[in-house]
């Protein structure tokens, strides 16, 4: 592997905000810059150290560069106020990011470039004050960002009320037509996280102010060739994903297993229990960090994963239990005689309340993910050639299955009832198109394996996000050394 000269180490700083779905990616890229021989700083919050350092595979290298966002043990969107800590890792990270690039350079380590994920537009801001290059490291796909990007710039005028109606569709450039339920949650009138827009408007006002930014994303050139052309010859597109653990890729570092997989558990029984079962039988059923399903819709999994009866690994995360303890009596009691359902599970599947994801989708016993289709997971489903049923609950994961049912064919979308829920005929109809012995199904396999290979080719040394990055870097280290020779002279 190409390593880049020692004098002229570049030195990137990256900071992202403390979700798992952040973290992952940004510790990925921050690995990819390593194995250039790049000088890595990371910033982030002490909850998201927490996190990394219990999954036990932070790397010497590393440096960080910690801040308290106020949150140590964590931010909850259902105890605490999201605004508040919007406010809070802004004004607490922003003077931090500030420190650790002025530090740096008094030192003689210059930032030659801060890359920033989504949600922190001011730290763009902090790095354009300081006069330091930047990227924003998209974590989302390519036709998301386009989406965002044509919203802000009048598209938004296009999505009415009447969006609902069964004739509406937009056509955004580079992407497929697109209906509502395709666009991402915040864009539709029905959106109530107020916090969001804004920030994200935020984001593209800062990127306009700039001559030509760059914007890495977490995808590959060809799952998104349309998506990632430059826009209007204004913004340059440069993907560098799939930000996967190598392991699970092209196997450079074989330290390298699936970050965040051993988090919460203690052992990997699941994984001894998945040894038992047919190649291909397994379903697994994961709506990511963030969601929690309502009791209906968990009621309506478990019984669409009975009628199946095929064996199944159900991640519930344990916070998703805690919530029984705040239901009145009524509900208490309704949930004890489901205690039978319970048991029938039992005899089925397995469930836990977290599982190493790469590993199990990896697993040759799996046959199908039922995923919320956060990007994070769909990549990983991509990377394992693991056919899906589509079931997005929020923000981009509905163009994620878009785009997973329509452009990719590697899987199938659920339709849910008028009130919101998806029944468990519903349920058990797609699981079983995805993995029975049908046309579609093998269709669905067989395109997973194609998108496999090209995802893996994409990291490989020759490969075009592994050459787009190195180019990325050197880019960015020549404008850097042609700044200090400015400043010499
Ligand atoms: N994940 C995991 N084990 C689990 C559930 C999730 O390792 O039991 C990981 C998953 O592999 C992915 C991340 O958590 O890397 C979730 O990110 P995603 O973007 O899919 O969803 P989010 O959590 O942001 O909604």
């Amino acid at each position: 592997m190409t390593k880049i000269m020692a004098q002229n180490q570049p030195h990137f700083l990256l900071i992202t905000f403390p979700a798992q779905g952040h973290i992952n990616p940004a510790f990925q890229f921050a690995k990819r810059l390593l194995m250039l021989g790049v000088k890595v700083t990371f910033a982030t919050t002490v909850s998201a150290h927490r996190k990394m350092t219990k999954a036990g595979r932070v790397p010497n290298s590393f440096n960080f560069a910690l801040f308290s966002d106020g949150f140590d043990d964590g931010f909850d969107l259902k105890l605490h106020d999201i605004t508040f800590f919007m406010g809070q890792i802004r004004t607490r990270g922003a003077q931090s990011l500030k420190q650790t690039i002025v530090s740096n350079t008094e030192n003689g380590t210059p930032i030659t470039c801060l890359v920033y994920t989504l949600l922190l537009p001011w730290a763009g801001e902090v790095a354009r004050d300081l006069h330091v290059p930047s990227a924003l490291l998209w974590i989302q796909p390519a036709s998301v960002f386009r989406v965002y990007y044509y919203y802000f710039h009048g598209y938004d005028k296009l999505i009415g009320d009447d969006c609902n109606e069964p004739s509406w569709s937009i056509q955004v450039p580079g992407l497929p037509l697109l209906k509502s339920r395709d666009l991402p949650s915040f864009c539709l009138p029905t959106n109530t996280y107020d916090f969001i827009l804004p920030l994200f408007k935020e984001q593209l006002d800062m990127l306009d102010s700039v001559d030509k930014p760059n914007i890495l994303f977490n995808s590959f050139d060809a799952l998104e060739e349309e998506a990632l052309k430059e826009i209007n010859d204004k913004i340059n597109m440069i993907a560098v994903g799939p930000l996967i653990p190598s392991a699970f890729l092209d196997a450079k570092d074989s330290s390298d297993e699936s970050f965040g997989g051993d988090m919460f558990e203690k052992s990997k029984e699941y994984v001894e229990w998945m040894n038992t079962k047919p190649k291909g039988s397994i379903v697994y059923i994961s709506f990511g960090s963030i969601i929690m399903l309502s009791n209906k819709q968990k009621k309506a999994m478990a019984q669409g994963l009975l009628a199946c009866g095929r064996p199944f690994l159900w991640v519930i995360r344990d916070e998703d239990s805690h919530t029984k303890g705040d239901k009145p009596e009524e509900e208490e009691k309704e949930e004890k005689e489901d205690s039978n359902c319970l048991e029938q599970l039992e005899q089925l599947g397995l469930i836990v309340p977290w599982c190493s994801q790469l590993e199990v989708l990896s697993h040759p016993s799996l046959g199908c993910f039922v995923t919320h289709c956060g990007w994070n997971s769909t990549l990983e489903s991509i990377v394992c050639g693991v056919p899906v049923v589509a079931f997005p609950q929020w923000t981009d994961q509905s163009t994620n299955s878009k785009l997973i049912e329509d452009v990719w064919g590697t899987g199938m979308r659920v339709s849910a009832n008028e009130d919101g829920i998806v029944e468990s005929e519903e349920i058990t109809r797609c699981i079983e198109v995805v993995m029975g012995g049908n046309e579609k199904g093998a269709e669905m396999r067989k395109n997973g394996m194609k998108w496999k290979d090209l995802a893996t080719y994409a990291m490989k040394e020759s490969g075009s996000s592994y050459m787009n990055l190195k180019k990325f870097v050197e880019l960015v280290n020549v404008s850097s050394t042609q700044d200090k020779n400015r400043d010499h002279e």
